[in-house]
C-alpha cells in the first residue's frame, strides 16, 4: 500500500481522529450483518441468560484454547478471583505475582486476604520469569499468577517445573495473551491459558478478543477443578438452592457471548494482523537511539495486545506530547509499580518496596496504537512521528 506523501516528501497527515488506540467500529463495520444478526437472534429468543449462545460459546472456546473446560463468567477480574476460591487456599497463603501489571492480578489476592507477594519481571519482554520466582518461595507461598503482559507468553516451561517441584498451582493471567501459543521444548504447542492448572481472560471490548461489554473465562484441563469453578462461579451450588461453599454469581449474558462467537473464528486472523503492524512497528523504529522495541520470546507468538515501547533518558513524557500534537493517540501502561499503588503500600507479604525493572518500565514504558484495523498509511505516520522526535 502507497503512502501518500506531500510536496515536501513527509507522509500526509490522515484524519486526526482516525488515529486511535483501539478501533473497534471499523472492525463491526466489517462483520455487522453477522453481529446484528447474532445480537437479534438472542433478543428475539428471549434466552439471555445461560442460552445456546453461550454454549456454542463454551464449546468454541474449549476447542480453541485446546482445553477440555472453559467456564464463562462476567469479567477478566471475576476469573481471576473464581480461580482463587476454587483452589481452596486458607487467609495468609501467599501468592507470587508481578509488581508489573494490571492491577487486577494482584488484587483479587488481597481482596480473598491472601499474600500477595510481588515480583520484578524481564526487563525486554516485561513478563516474569522463573528466576525471578524461585528466590519469592516460602513454606506459606500456594500458587503463582504469571501474567502474559501485552500479548507474550511467559516462558512458562521453567515455569512449570518450578511449580511442580514446589506443588504450587499456576493460574495464568492471560487476559492480554489469548490466541498466543508457546512451544515447549519437546516440540508440543499449547495456547496460552493453557499452560498451567487454570486460565482466566477477559473479554473487555479493547481486549483482542473483545465483547461489547464485559465478560471473562476461566479454563481448566482438570474435571475435578472445572466442577469446583462452575460451582463457585454459581453462588457455591451444584443443585439448585443447595449452596456447598460461599461463592459468588458470575456469568457471561447470551448477548455478549453471540458477539464472541462471531469473532471468535476471526481471532486467529485479527492477532496475524496486529502481528503484520509489530513488525512494521519494529522495522520502522528499528536503530533509534533512546528507544527500545519490544522483545519476541522465541518459544512463543506474540500477539500483541499492546506495542510497547522503552523510552530511555527521561524523555517519555515529551515524546507522548510530540505525538499528542501531531494527532498520534500513546498510552502508559503501566505508571505506578503495585508496590506503590495505596491500595497495596505495606501489604506485599515479601515487604517489597522497590523492584529495579519494574521502577524503570514505570517511567520508560510508552504503548502505540495497536489494532487488527491499522492501515499502513496510518502506520507510516505514527513511525514518522515517533522518528521525527528523536531526529530534530
Ligand atoms: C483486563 C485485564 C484484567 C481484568 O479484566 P476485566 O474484564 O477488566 O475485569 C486482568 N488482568 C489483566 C492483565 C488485564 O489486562
Amino acid at each position: 500500500m502507497a503512502t501518500p506523501t506531500a510536496p515536501d516528501g513527509r507522509a500526509q497527515l490522515p484524519p486526526v481522529q482516525s488515529i486511535q488506540m483501539v478501533d473497534l467500529k471499523t472492525q463491526y463495520e466489517q462483520m455487522q450483518e453477522e453481529v446484528d444478526g447474532a445480537i437479534l437472534d438472542v433478543v428475539r429468543s428471549g434466552a439471555f441468560i445461560n442460552g445456546p449462545a453461550v454454549k456454542q460459546f463454551q464449546a468454541g472456546l474449549e476447542e480453541f484454547l485446546g482445553s477440555a473446560h472453559v467456564i464463562p463468567c462476567a469479567n477478566g477480574t471475576d476469573a481471576l478471583q473464581i480461580a482463587l476460591m476454587a483452589l481452596d487456599l486458607q487467609p495468609g497463603d501467599e501468592v507470587i505475582v508481578p509488581a508489573f501489571t494490571y492491577v487486577a492480578s494482584a488484587e483479587v489476592i488481597a481482596l480473598l486476604g491472601l499474600s500477595p507477594v510481588m515480583v520484578d519481571v524481564d526487563p525486554f519482554t516485561f513478563n516474569v520469569t522463573a528466576a525471578q520466582i524461585e528466590p519469592a518461595i516460602t513454606a506459606r507461598t500456594k500458587a503463582i499468577i504469571p501474567v502474559h503482559l501485552f500479548g507474550q507468553s511467559c516462558d512458562m516451561e521453567p515455569i512449570v517445573a518450578l511449580a511442580k517441584q514446589h506443588g504450587l498451582h499456576i493460574v495464568e493471567d492471560n487476559a492480554q495473551a489469548i490466541g498466543a501459543e508457546y512451544t515447549f521444548s519437546d516440540g508440543q504447542q499449547r495456547r496460552t491459558g493453557a499452560l498451567g492448572d487454570i486460565g482466566c481472560t477477559s473479554f473487555y471490548p479493547s481486549k483482542n478478543l473483545g465483547a461489547y461489554g464485559d465478560g471473562g473465562a476461566i479454563n481448566t484441563d482438570s474435571d475435578e477443578l472445572a466442577a469446583r469453578l462452575r460451582m463457585v462461579a454459581n453462588h457455591g451450588q451444584n443443585r439448585q438452592y443447595y449452596h456447598d461453599v460461599v461463592g459468588c454469581n458470575s456469568r457471561l449474558d447470551s448477548i455478549q457471548a453471540a458477539v464472541l462467537n462471531c469473532k471468535l473464528t476471526r481471532l486467529d486472523d485479527y492477532n496475524a494482523r496486529r502481528r503484520t503492524a509489530a513488525r512494521y512497528y519494529d522495522e520502522q523504529l528499528a536503530g533509534i537511539d533512546g528507544l527500545l522495541t519490544p522483545a519476541r520470546l522465541p518459544a512463543s507468538t506474540h500477539v500483541y495486545h499492546q506495542y510497547t515501547l522503552r523510552i530511555a533518558g527521561g524523555r517519555r513524557e515529551a515524546l507522548q506530547q510530540h505525538l499528542r500534537e501531531a494527532g498520534v493517540p500513546s498510552m502508559i501502561y503501566y505508571p505506578v509499580p503495585l508496590y506503590d499503588q495505596d491500595a497495596f503500600r505495606g501489604t506485599a507479604a515479601n515487604a517489597v518496596d522497590f523492584l529495579p525493572v519494574t521502577d524503570a518500565l514505570c517511567r520508560e514504558v510508552l504503548s502505540l496504537p495497536m489494532h487488527s484495523e491499522l492501515t499502513e498509511d496510518t502506520l507510516a505516520y505514527v513511525c514518522q512521528t515517533v522518528r521525527a522526535f528523536f531526529t530534530t
